[in-house]
């Protein structure tokens, strides 16, 4: 491993200050840091060598002090369905997923906040894992980085971006890791940068409360929310953070969201788990419950997971659930599962080296539940 650190994700102070420290003049830094970042997230350089516009005594000096070093990839993958996920890695034991979707009129990337999660809902798969601490910003916006690089989406700047938005709906709780996601969002949004409009970065939350007019003041970005029952009884089960902020406090908060509006609307994130939420009378009281909030509501059918202690709906039942939303008049699109074949799907990731040894059970257990899963949806 090469002991320099990396300029990746540094903020301009940072940089600015990384540069003093190796012994850039004091009043060539601003100059070196703006030539720096556009280098580094406008056209993605990944050697000190390709920045042909910088003095040559500089760039030695950038060589000597520094690296561009993104997260190590350990796997890659790619599904059926065009659905990519990498399997990043910049420790022992820190490893940690990240999923590019690509639909016809967008790309989006699913970046992980932490490795593991401490919310432990009961139908996610990284909720199983053990390990679990915050990714640095460097790491988050090494995953986009990294994504960037395999798709050669660079410049950022150019008209036909394949990564076109950024969801934090990968691994963790984004909320209970605030500074390093705002740190790099802000990187991702910086129109001199990475340049995406805030419209398109969407931050999902299991519902902490009280960061969410945080995120709405200092990120600035969509924002989802992980809602999955209508119920307080059920709610406390299946997404245990509702404990300590129930339902009534958790959509007073969206309610109050800056910058909510008809024309960006609050997403509900809602999975259909067979005989345990998708009644109709939760459809009408999920209506009941989202009045007044410029909303959308997202039906997420339940992707399985070995040892998953829950089904998915019928897909006749999804699909009353649906209707009884869209007469209520939200548009409820059904999220159409992506990549399971390479556990990429909502709430399949979790890294972990036991899972590695266990791959090959895992594959025949997945076949197991996919193609009985696969057998209840339509084609
Ligand atoms: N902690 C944040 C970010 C994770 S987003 C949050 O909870 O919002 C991941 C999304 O996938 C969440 O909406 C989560 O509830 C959903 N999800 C988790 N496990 C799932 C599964 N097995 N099938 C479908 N969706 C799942």
């Amino acid at each position: 491993m090469d002991s320099k650190p990396t300029l990746i994700g540094m903020d301009k102070p940072a940089l600015k200050a990384a540069l003093a420290g190796a012994g850039v003049p004091s009043r060539q830094l601003s100059m070196r840091v703006g030539q720096l970042w556009n280098w580094i997230h406008v056209h993605g350089a990944r050697d000190f060598a390709a920045m042909t516009n910088l003095a040559r005594d500089f760039r030695g000096l950038l060589e000597n002090s520094f690296t561009l070093a993104r997260p190590e990839i350990v796997t890659a993958q790619v599904s059926q369905d065009g659905t990519r996920k990498w399997l990043l890695r910049t420790g022992p034991g820190i490893e940690f997923e990240t999923v590019y979707i690509p639909e016809e009129d967008r790309g989006t990337l699913c970046v992980s906040s932490q490795v593991g999660c401490t919310l432990t809902c009961k139908f996610c798969h990284t909720g199983t894992q053990k390990l679990v601490r915050n990714l640095t910003p460097a790491e988050i916006l090494g995953q986009v980085m990294i994504a960037k690089d395999a798709l050669e989406d660079w410049p950022s700047t150019a008209p036909d971006r394949k990564v076109t938005n950024v969801v934090m709906m990968g691994m963790g709780e984004p909320l209970y890791n605030f500074d390093n996601v705002k740190a790099a969002l802000a990187i991702v949004t910086d129109g001199d940068a990475l340049a995406l409009s805030k419209r398109r970065v969407t931050l999902s939350t299991a519902g902490v409360v009280p960061m969410i007019p945080r995120a709405g003041a200092e990120i600035g970005s969509g924002l989802a929310i992980s809602l999955h029952a209508v119920r307080d009884e059920l709610r406390d089960v299946i997404v245990p953070i509702n404990k300590k902020y129930p339902i009534a406090e958790l959509l007073d908060a969206c309610r109050n969201y800056p910058g909510a509006s008809n024309a960006r609307r609050i997403t509900f994130e809602y999975v259909m788990l067979k005989d345990v939420n998708d009644s109709i009378t939760d459809a009408k009281e999920l209506v009941r419950l989202v009045k007044g909030i410029p909303a959308k509501i997202n039906l997420i059918p339940f992707n399985a997971w070995p040892g998953a202690p829950y089904q998915c709906s019928d897909w006749s039942q999804i699909e009353k659930f649906a209707e009884v939303v869209n007469r209520a008049g939200y548009a409820s699109p059904v999220r159409t599962p992506r990549g399971r074949d390479i556990m990429a799907a909502c709430g399949q990731l979790k890294s972990e080296s036991v899972k590695e040894r266990a791959s090959a059970r895992q594959a025949r257990e997945m076949a197991e539940v996919q193609s009985a899963q696969l057998a209840r949806m339509p084609n």
